[in-house]
């Protein structure tokens, strides 16, 4: 039902099926102002083929014309950063593509000032004055956090991430706790990302999906987020920080155990001993084991150099317990390196988190891709950050975000640590969370290399057949399901209610809300 001149990263993701044609792209002509890229629906019988273009960044942004301003933008309910082609070049450019272009939606920059615009023809086509690939980009590496910044400030930014993670180990841990509490003050007014909830990545999404589908001229089908026709993902995963933690495994087990959940473990190799007999008991009931960092010192990122002196003995640890799975100390990342650990899976960005030494976020509440490695995002606030640094006296944050989530098809993905969990109010806390979702029929209650394994194979599946006969082709077949994308923009329809009957799929509880 699609064509496009080129590969659209958003139908990639989202597995929409729709053939790359070449051909489209002579239209694209030399010495356009802006590079425009094309996808034309083929639509129902009879009506007029209608096309989705938008601004091509993949020459880099050098290639670009000074028109086209790399910024933070705002469009109906999301933030987005990216280059955007600014009023005055746009209309020249379109002239190949339809007649009668005028704007349709105003594009906000960061002042609040009508900086752009998504234009429409005289048919319905449709023109994006950016790239969503570069925008799905920046969020996913966090690179969006140098848009507006200088050289300086971010150079000075990343001295004193480095100077906290050195200076730490020396630190007692009051003052370590005082000295985040005081960084709180400074990252609340930090405006975006949102927290707990950052859903402008999703409202990106849901906004596409319905355009596409009003494109179209009917539902859009894509591989399902979930297998079995589950509708939401719960992940466990923990990190042992110390001996004392590697002692009171199961302060977290235990309701775990009794509850009939499986989880993760991430151990240090090099700062206490892991005795096998745990890793193995572990194993045997059914939980994963993983690599956390070498010696959870703050420095194992911190340089290429370093890197590969210590990779060999953290990929020897990961042989030994059969892991797959990496989370770096202090989620301490650098998008350029994660891939080059060798892990199947990476679990150290968080969907939003303002409270880490390096805070960010990358805004996704669903797994996505750094070159070969499966990203997993932590998407609850972590233990440590909701009871020892905001003080919160309860789970509350904690299951109000699991079920936002789960009312959008996302991953819940929680990361405590036993260290912690004498801390009465996260242990208890951590109970009500279990049972909370215990009895939750729609969840996908799965191990991190589980959602990994489940995601490589959906993104190398693809939907064929036609029109009102489609399937699922490759890997994602035997336990894929299809969803369709419906007209109407609003999150609801775009939000893909299902063709088969989904358990949960129509479910609507009332909106969670955060203040
Ligand atoms: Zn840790």
């Amino acid at each position: 039902m699609f064509e496009s001149s080129y590969p659209f990263a958003f139908f990639d993701y989202f597995r929409v099926p729709y053939a790359v044609r070449p051909e489209l792209a002579m239209r694209d002509g030399a010495g356009a102002p802006i590079s425009v890229h094309q996808i034309r629906t083929m639509g129902a019988s009879g009506a007029v083929p209608r096309s989705l273009l938008w601004q091509g960044t993949d020459a880099g942004p050098s290639a670009l014309p000074a028109s086209c301003q790399l910024g933070r933008y705002r469009l109906r309910d999301f933030t987005f950063f990216g280059h955007v082609a600014v009023g005055a070049a746009v209309p020249g450019a379109l002239s190949r593509f339809g007649h009668g272009w005028h704007p349709v939606e105003q594009i906000f920059n960061n002042a609040g000032h009508v900086q752009a615009a998504v234009w429409q023809d005289g048919d319905g086509s449709i023109f994006l004055p950016f790239d969503p690939a570069e925008v799905m980009q920046q969020f996913w590496s966090e690179r969006y956090q140098q848009v507006g910044r200088s050289p300086m400030a971010l150079r000075g930014r990343a001295a004193l991430v480095r100077g906290y993670y050195l200076m730490r180990p020396a630190l007692p841990r009051q003052l370590q706790l005082r000295l985040r509490r005081s960084f709180t003050r400074v990252q609340d007014q930090a405006s975006f990302p949102g927290w707990p909830v950052e859903d402008s990545l999703h409202n990106l999404y849901a906004w596409l999906f319905g355009l596409l589908a009003k494109l179209a001229g009917q539902p859009v089908p894509f591989v399902d987020l979930w297998p079995e026709g589950r509708s939401w993902a719960l992940v466990l995963t923990h990190d042992v920080e110390t001996d004392v933690g590697c002692r009171s495994l199961d302060l977290l087990r235990g309701p775990e155990r009794e509850l009939g959940y499986r989880s993760s473990w991430n151990f240090v190799p090099l700062r206490y001993r892991v005795a096998e007999n745990i890793v193995r008991k572990l194993q045997e009931e059914g939980c994963e084991v993983g690599v956390h960092g070498l010696r959870h010192d703050g420095r194992d990122l911190g340089s290429r150099r370093l890197l590969a002196k210590r990779l060999p003995t953290m990929r020897e640890y990961a042989d030994r317990w059969q892991a797959v799975g990496f989370r770096s100390p202090s989620t301490q990342r650098q998008w350029e390196l994660m891939p080059t650990l060798g892990f199947d899976y990476d679990s150290s960005y968080s969907d939003t988190d303002p409270y880490e030494p390096q805070p960010g976020g990358c805004c996704s509440y669903l797994p996505y891709f750094n070159a070969s490695m499966v990203e997993l995002p932590i998407t609850l606030p972590q233990d440590h950050t909701l009871f020892s640094i905001l003080q919160n006296p309860d789970a509350g944050i904690w299951i109000r975000k699991a079920q936002f989530l789960r009312e959008h098809h996302g991953m819940v993905l929680a990361l405590t640590h036993p260290d912690y969990a004498v801390d009465p109010r996260m242990a208890e806390g951590y109970r009500s969370l279990l049972e909370w979702f215990h009895d939750d029929r729609t969840v996908w209650h799965a191990l991190p290399r589980e959602v990994a394994t489940w995601w490589r194979q959906r993104a190398c599946s693809v939907i064929g057949g036609v029109h009102g006969n489609w399937r699922i082709e490759g890997p994602a077949s035997a336990n894929g399901r299809i969803r369709f994308a419906y007209p109407d923009s609003s999150r609801e329809s775009a939000r893909v209610a299902g063709g088969d009957a989904i358990p949960g799929g129509q479910m609507r509880t009332s909106p969670v809300r955060f203040s």
